[in-house]
């Protein structure tokens, strides 16, 4: 079901003191950045996948949350799949649990669905699919 890891998103208070960070620690380029909802996300590859830094635009964003249960850290894998919409079908009818019941739109037109972490080793989980099916 997944083609690969399309992302690992890590949750930051300042997105942009965290893209400096990275790019200058580790010489890591942000090619992107996307604000979806109450998230602004920025992307920065690395071979075939990406880091994702996340950050909350307002004080109760879902990422605000994460933060202030848990402080900054790793948020959620992205895994890519062909169809976001059959894929989450069938983990809804193998029983696990997922936030979203059906796929919503992600960064950069991207369709994606979350799935509970308490169906998956404690790890947020989300489907991506890029390119729409023709
Ligand atoms: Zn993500």
């Amino acid at each position: 079901m997944f083609k690969k890891i399309d992302h690992i998103a890590i949750a930051v208070k300042d997105i942009e003191s965290a893209i400096l960070f990275f790019k200058e620690r580790y010489g890591l380029e942000t090619t992107s950045q996307d604000t979806v909802g109450d998230t602004k996300a920025a992307f920065l590859p690395i071979g075939d996948t990406r880091l994702e830094l996340v950050q909350a635009v307002t004080p109760e964003g879902v990422i605000a949350k994460h933060i202030e249960k848990k402080g900054e850290g790793i948020h959620h894998i992205a895994f890519e799949v062909e169809d976001v919409g059959s894929s989450l079908e069938k983990v809804k009818s193998d029983g696990v649990a997922c936030i979203d019941k059906v796929p919503r739109k992600g960064a950069h037109d991207s369709m994606v669905a979350f799935l509970h972490p308490n169906s998956n080793y404690g790890i947020l989980v989300e489907l991506v699919q890029h390119h729409k099916k023709e």
